[in-house]
């Protein structure tokens, strides 16, 4: 007879675990370096004026509540596309869009195509995010991982490729875009390239999870080595989110998309795609993806936009170049000034979990055990006291 009971409880979410602590700390000084989203200067993670002013629009225009369709905003999924493949891009009729719910909904869907084109495994980073494995492992394959960064803290680069080199054929592989999740260590133009013609000279399957264009560089050249990869691949899967460069966390606003060899393969991706969303969530939610289509389709919002982006990339980069300084200073080593030049939001300090837990107990500064911050989560004010606790462990 089968019970309930049979169902061992899961360890809690970690990260979930040191917000909840944070939030408990009594103390007036105390410092969140985990929850991964962007907050200002003030601690708030704001909605983008131009989220604001698109969905007032949105919310006058609409008069159904009707399923979009499979696909979704089919406006949002034609700027995904120019975004991911580029506005010159000579990949008409070999691609594919559909909107999702977030990127995780993308990843769901391109881990779930790989599976059903025989994969039994996928490929991650060493380290990634740790959703990455959740999504493998939940769509019944088996997790592999590729090393990532090296003692040094920069990109392994050869160990990267000789385990990928290594790979069977019909394996998958998560690589991420700009702005790896946890590093902040980025592939190099030619790493892309490379990978790419990888990928097709040995069968692997390509998953490019892109979750904050807009982060490292700008928004051109944030895509310019997926571009490269795909021209090289001939063909892959992307994981789109607007999670993060839209700041719509909570609508759900993503993309599944793919570049296929020729028309008829795109249409059996497409078929699979509307197949494994029709069993899970049915139709994709609609209210980020209008908010997003809406922006992209008026030069004015377009720009307020962009130019809240391109300010929330400044303020992190600033951030990152003064936690540099000031650990170089605090610790009299430069192994940390590698911090100004890491991408986006996080980075990964050599700090275990013995030590982020002292660090949470001792001095009220809270980070996952896996030794990643949030850069986004710091203010210039936390800059010192920040640097100072920190190099009391390093
Ligand atoms: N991929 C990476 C590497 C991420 O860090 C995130 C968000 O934190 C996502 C994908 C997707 O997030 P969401 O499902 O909220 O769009």
């Amino acid at each position: 007879m089968t019970s309930f009971n049979s169902l061992p409880l899961l360890p809690p979410d970690p990260l979930l675990g040191v917000l909840a602590a944070y939030r408990a700390d009594p103390r007036a000084e105390k410092f969140d370096l985990g929850v991964g989203v962007y907050k200002d200067d003030a601690g708030e993670t704001p909605i983008f004026r131009a989220v604001k002013a698109a969905e007032a629009r949105l919310i006058s225009k609409q008069n159904t509540k009707v399923y979009e369709g499979p696909r979704g905003n089919l406006d949002f999924c034609a700027a995904i596309e120019r975004f991911v493949f580029g506005e010159a891009a000579n990949v008409a009729n070999r691609t594919v869009s559909f909107t999702t719910p977030g990127g995780c909904g993308a990843l769901f869907i391109g881990a779930g195509i790989i599976r059903r084109m025989g994969a039994k495994r996928i490929f991650v980073s060493d380290p990634t995010w740790p959703n990455h494995p959740n999504v493998v492992r939940a769509n019944g394959l088996e997790v592999k991982t590729y090393p990532y960064m090296d003692v040094d803290g920069a990109l392994a680069r050869e160990a990267l490729f000789e385990a990928l080199e290594n790979a069977q054929i019909g394996d998958g592989i998560i690589v991420q875009g700009a702005c790896h999740n946890p590093t902040g260590i980025d592939l190099t133009l030619s790493d892309w390239t490379r990978l790419g013609a990888l990928a097709k000279s040995r069968g692997l399957i390509l998953l490019i999870d892109c979750a904050y264009q807009g982060f490292a560089a700008g928004l051109e050249d944030d895509m310019t080595g997926v571009r490269a990869c795909l021209e090289s691949a001939g063909e892959a899967l992307i994981a789109y989110s607007c999670s993060k460069n839209f700041g719509l966390y909570r609508e759900r606003t993503g993309a599944i998309l793919a570049l296929a060899r020729d028309a008829n393969t795109a249409a059996a991706i497409s078929s699979h795609a509307a197949d494994l969303a029709r069993a899970s969530y049915s139709m994709p939610p609609a209210h980020g993806a209008g908010i997003v289509a809406e922006i992209l389709s008026d030069a004015g919002l377009r720009a307020d936009w962009e130019s809240e982006l391109n300010a929330m990339r400044a303020r992190m980069q600033s951030l990152r170049r003064a936690l540099a300084e000031a650990l170089v200073r605090e610790t009299g080593s430069n192994q940390l000034a590698r911090l100004a030049h890491e991408t986006g939001m996080f980075s990964l300090l050599p700090i275990n979990a013995a030590k982020a837990a002292q660090l949470a107990q001792q001095d009220g500064l809270y980070m996952p055990s896996s030794g990643r911050i949030n850069i986004a989560g710091l203010s210039d004010a936390m800059i010192a006291p920040v640097a100072r606790r920190l190099a009391s462990v390093l």
